[in-house]
């Protein structure tokens, strides 16, 4: 079983990202039938808080992220069901201008869709032509990518008013006219001098617009901010873990919160708890619900020295919206060190439990359980592992803490030995859904393994990754055989979990890990892209495979489902990458989808639109020079390339996402290898220069270990 600790860790330095395509417009497929101007009678992107409350009484809308406030990712629709799906056919397509991630989820307001693309890119389309009404750039540095984890993706907007608002990976809020996408204010919402990003899709509470952020794998303090919609101004902000102890607190949670750290190593590594992806709103209790992050370090030894509950580390914190005021926490991971963030999706709902209605809180977190909270008090109710789970037998219902395994706190010279779940989680920011139909949860969830171990020497470097953990012992061996017994447990499933009874009610297997978000359907419906370039429909009773139709490019994000003058749709955002994409190397190529081909793909009953098959296209052989190597220099070699490059590059230099697989580099790149790393030649495509962190004979060994690489595969020795 010791093979299995050698998978690799999935986290993303980004060094060398793929250029992006060249940003000219995008290219709709239009449908053959007419088309139709729907969005004449109104000015575009009318929403309101009315609408935002009542929006599950819009089916044919899309209004906001999780579709209702509640972010349940339930269509009412019924026009497309599991009798007739077998009619369902594409409608239309709309190629994005990029070949990075895509994890957006579309918004629908009265027949337009609003999406984003990788570099924080957003586009206006005509729901039901596919037509492009306008995009917009906001212009993202490319070095930027240095700074962010988990590739240069965006999960979508928020519309408000006549307003479209979109986060960008180097940290503004900006608002546009939903008319024609031209900006009408825009704020840096965190320090530009620090290595912080947005990935996540803002969320609109009573004319404040919410967004958090994301680099606690580099060294940030996490925070949710409130800005006004109109004007920009920040309302609030409510940081995640405390400040320098020697200063007053911001508020007295974060006076509670700094009892439960040691030292004051937080304090210049930044402690982490950033809130990136999941929020939720209840209008009747008016509480806001925050998804917080891991750690930073993710090492609790160097982060808080003799331990402490650090909150509020992966926690779910509920706060008000209208002042940032703090009201409950509960803390999934006390103490976190494994990288298992609480910043998964929240979906909120009111249902039976042993006779009596309660208002509940659902979360499968990275750590593997699922949990079930009462959203009034923030009490856990249950919680029952939704996936294999090694790091804890149990959550003790009378403290609401995990019992963890012996050995699963990683320290010098001790792993923490195999556990489940991956650093990746047992779920991570893919969508899950909640159908009040069959009451049950769709959980987009995996199942993989890692061994922790601390970075011997660990020093904090604000230029690089601050994990702690030694990603150099992360990877897969030379081994074949070992790495084939790996890929044999690395893999994915969907589970439809009843959250009342807290078990699973059925599953589908999937080959591979890292699959799409999902939706359920009043059509007894449930929808996902997969890894392997398919789009797929099952029934949400029993899980029975029931429709399916090629993609050719693996799909993360989630699916939703809008109606345009009575027909309905079913859209999905395509595109491969996202942070597996970036490390998984020889894993990540398993996945027949593992190729970027980014684009808006939109299904109706009836429709027989066909994607273009795409061609083959033949890869020139890697042109490495013939050298000889000391095992030495290799060894160094591929230490460095695990510390500094595979963030990006993939595991044992084997690119699983659009980012350059370095065996591949034809002669003029290495002769002009140094130039490269150390002098920055290529830095306008995000491949920042290294030369401030690497020495030439580093940047020396980590060649040789790419050219032996190369040659490797040259002979056919992946
Ligand atoms: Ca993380």
């Amino acid at each position: 079983m010791n093979a299995v600790l050698k998978i690799s860790l999935a986290l993303a330095v980004s060094i060398w990202m793929a250029s992006c395509s060249q940003l000219d417009s995008g290219t709709p497929k239009k449908n053959s039938a007419p088309i139709a101007v729907t969005t004449a009678a109104k000015p575009p992107a009318q929403v309101d808080a009315a609408r935002l409350l009542h929006a599950n009484n819009e089916p044919g809308n899309w209004l906001s992220h999780g579709r209702t406030y509640d972010e349940q990712r339930f269509s009412p629709l019924t026009q497309i069901d599991a009798d007739n799906i077998a009619r369902l056919g594409l409608d239309w397509s709309f190629d994005f201008p990029t070949n990075r991630g895509i994890e957006a989820t579309p918004i629908v307001v009265d027949g337009v869709l609003y999406v984003t693309s990788s570099w924080s890119m957003v586009y206006a389309l005509d729901a039901k032509s596919g037509r492009l009404l306008w995009q917009y750039d906001p212009q993202v540095p490319k070095q930027w990518d240095v700074n962010t984890c988990c590739d240069v993706v965006n999960r979508g907007v928020a519309v408000w008013k006549g307003r479209v608002y979109v986060g960008t990976l180097d940290g503004r809020l900006i608002a546009l006219d939903a008319k024609n996408g031209q900006p009408v204010w825009s704020v840096q919402t965190t320090a530009t001098d620090k290595p912080y990003s947005i990935t996540g899709a803002p969320r609109i509470v009573k004319d404040k617009v919410l967004i958090g952020n994301g680099g606690a794998e580099f060294g940030v303090r996490g925070y949710i901010s409130a800005y006004d919609t109109d004007t920009g101004a920040l309302v609030w902000r409510f940081y995640t873990v405390p400040g320098d102890p020697k200063k007053p607190f911001e508020n007295s949670a974060l006076a509670m919160a700094a009892k439960t750290w040691k030292g004051t190593n937080y304090v210049t590594m930044g402690g982490g708890g950033t809130v990136w992806d999941s929020m939720a709103y209840d209008a009747d209790l008016d509480l806001l619900y925050i998804g917080v992050g891991n750690g930073s370090p993710w090492d609790q030894n160097i982060r808080s020295p003799g331990g402490g509950d650090n909150l509020f580390l992966s926690s779910i914190v509920a706060l008000r919206p209208d002042s940032g005021e703090y009201v409950w926490h509960y803390q999934t991971t006390p103490g976190e060190m494994w990288d298992y963030t609480a910043t998964q999706h929240i979906i909120l709902a009111d249902v039976s439990i042993d006779g009596a209605p309660r208002k509940v809180l659902m979360q499968a977190p990275k750590n593997g359980f699922f949990y079930v909270l009462d959203r009034t008090t923030g009490k856990l109710i249950s919680a029952e592992p939704y996936t294999k789970v090694t790091w804890a037998s149990k959550i003790d219902l009378n403290t609401g803490r995990p019992v963890e395994a012996a050995d699963a706190r990683y320290k010098a010279n001790k792993s923490s030995g195999v556990l489940f779940p991956h650093a990746l989680g047992g779920h991570n920011w893919q969508p899950m859904s909640y159908s009040p139909q069959t009451g049950l949860v769709y959980i987009p969830a995996q199942e993989a393994p890692l061994i922790y171990a601390q970075q011997k020497g660990f020093a904090y470097n604000t230029k690089s990754w601050n994990t702690g953990a030694d990603l150099a012992k992360l990877g897969l061996p030379d081994d074949k055989t070992v790495r084939e017994q790996l890929g044999k447990i690395v893999r994915g499933h969907i589970s439809a979990w009843d959250p009342i009874a807290q078990k699973e009610v059925w599953r589908v297997q999937h080959n591979n890990m890292w699959n799409g978000g999902l939706l359920s359907t009043a059509g007894n419906l449930v929808f996902q892209g997969n890894s392997d370039g398919e789009f797929v429909a099952y029934r949400a009773d029993n899980g029975t495979r029931i429709w399916s139709t090629p993609t050719y490019t693996g799909i993360v994000a989630a699916p939703i489902s809008y109606a345009v003058d009575g027909q309905q749709y079913i859209a999905i955002a395509a595109g491969w990458g996202g942070a597996y994409s970036l490390v998984s190397g020889e894993l990540g190529t398993r996945s027949k989808g593992a190729v970027n081909r980014s684009r808006m793909l939109v299904y109706k009953l009836d429709s027989k639109q066909q994607l273009p098959i795409p061609e083959t296209v033949e890869r020139p052989l890697p042109q490495p020079p013939t050298q000889k190597f000391s095992a030495k220099t290799l060894d160094t070699g591929h230490t460095l390339y695990m510390r500094n490059c595979m963030v990006c590059h993939g595991d044992r230099a084997i690119s699983a996402s659009s980012v350059p697989d370095l065996r591949y580099m034809s002669s003029d790149t290495h002769a002009k290898f140094d130039a490269i790393v150390r002098g920055g030649l290529y830095w306008q495509r995000g491949m920042v220069a290294f030369g401030d962190k690497l020495s030439k004979p580093q940047t020396d060994a980590i060649h040789q270990y790419l050219i032996k690489r190369a040659h490797d595969l040259l002979d056919g020795n992946e």
